[in-house]
């Protein structure tokens, strides 16, 4: 077999405090046991992206690294970029230093398992791999209820994303050059890297619970996450905004129409309540229709302000 292949894990870390001790050591325990295998390089290297966590993630991820600087690195931002800005900065950071990349959050409920199919994947010729979920029957109903509706929302308003895969995903340092190419501020990673292209394909795995400590994507994160990927990926709303207009007008003909003849034939109600009804009616749909236009005009200006996606503050990686 050819050269085992440099793997570099990039995990964002959000106040996960909890959970770091545990991950790091399964981690570790994986990567041994795929260095035995012979399927990844001695170089291989876990890299935690602390997003401007206010608990003691850093420091964690600092003794990681001193206690095994052959092993565990870490890149600390200088502020809370966010779940999509910290794992992009954990990709660019690793780009040109690895072969393959996997993303994979903290909380342990990606399968660690799921690395081996992943990279054997890899070394059959696919440049991506989706970790898709095959269950989700550890998820509470509404966590379920909610993430499988995003999915099928995203579908329809025609952002096309791969369907109950999330940010866990290999990737090879072919397609990480590429990804470097995309400039845009607002990111949404399960659209972008389909538009990547190249050779891909799913391993699927059971989605475990959260190993500790809550989840950082409260409903209000994921409804912004969920109209962030649709208006970064889709024009659909607006379109849908001139299919409603096209359907009013055409409405507001009849009506006039009809009022019209109400009038001649003398049946005329006093019509206070029609009025009434189409004023709130067209004035809600109205606003409704400003603001998804608003939602756009507002990306367009946080993309031609073009503000740095993350800061680095700190990079702690001992290279060989
Ligand atoms: N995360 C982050 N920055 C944030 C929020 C979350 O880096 O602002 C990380 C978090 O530490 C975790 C991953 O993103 O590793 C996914 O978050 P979480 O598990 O809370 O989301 P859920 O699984 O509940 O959707
Ligand atoms: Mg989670």
């Amino acid at each position: 077999m050819e050269d085992p292949k440099k793997l570099y894990m990039v995990v964002p870390c959000y106040n996960e405090e909890e959970v770091l001790p545990e991950t790091s050591k399964r981690l570790k325990e994986k990567y041994q046991s795929l260095i035995g295998r012979g399927l990844i390089s001695k170089e291989s290297r876990v890299v935690f992206v602390n997003d401007g966590s206010k608990d003691k993630t850093w420091q964690i991820i600092c003794q990681l690294h001193e206690s095994d600087p052959d092993f565990f690195s870490g890149i600390d931002l200088a502020h809370n970029a966010g779940h999509q800005n910290a794992v992009l900065a954990g990709l660019m950071t690793v780009k040109d230093i690895c072969d393959m990349a996997i993303t994979m959050d903290a909380d342990l409920q990606d399968d660690i398992n799921t690395i081996d199919a992943m990279v054997e994947r890899f070394y059959e010729g696919d440049q991506v791999v989706y970790g898709v979920r095959s269950a989700r029957d550890t998820d509470t109903f509404f966590k379920k209820f909610t993430a499988e509706g995003f999915y099928k929302f995203m579908k329809v308003m025609g952002a096309d994303v791969v369907y109950n895969h999330a940010d866990f995903r290999l990737m090879s340092s072919r397609v990480l050059q590429e990804l470097g190419e995309f400039r845009e501020v607002n990111l949404f990673l399960r659209g972008m890297v389909p538009l990547i292209g190249f050779k891909s394909s799913n391993v699927y795995y059971e989605r475990a619970e959260r190993f500790a400590g809550e989840s950082k994507y409260p409903l209000k994160k994921m409804l912004s996450f969920a109209i962030n990927g649709i208006t970064s990926f889709s024009t659909k709303p607006l379109k849908l905004i001139t299919s409603l207009g096209c359907i009013m007008s055409v409405l507001s003909i009849v009506a006039l129409i009809w009022a019209f003849i109400a009038k001649i034939g003398g049946f005329s109600e006093p019509g206070w309540s029609s009025t009434m009804c189409s004023i709130w009616l067209v004035g809600g749909l109205q606003l409704l229709c400003l603001g998804i236009i608003g939602e756009y005009v507002g990306k367009i200006y946080s993309e031609v302000k073009a503000r740095p996606r993350y800061i680095i503050a700190d990079f702690i990686n001992k290279e060989k």
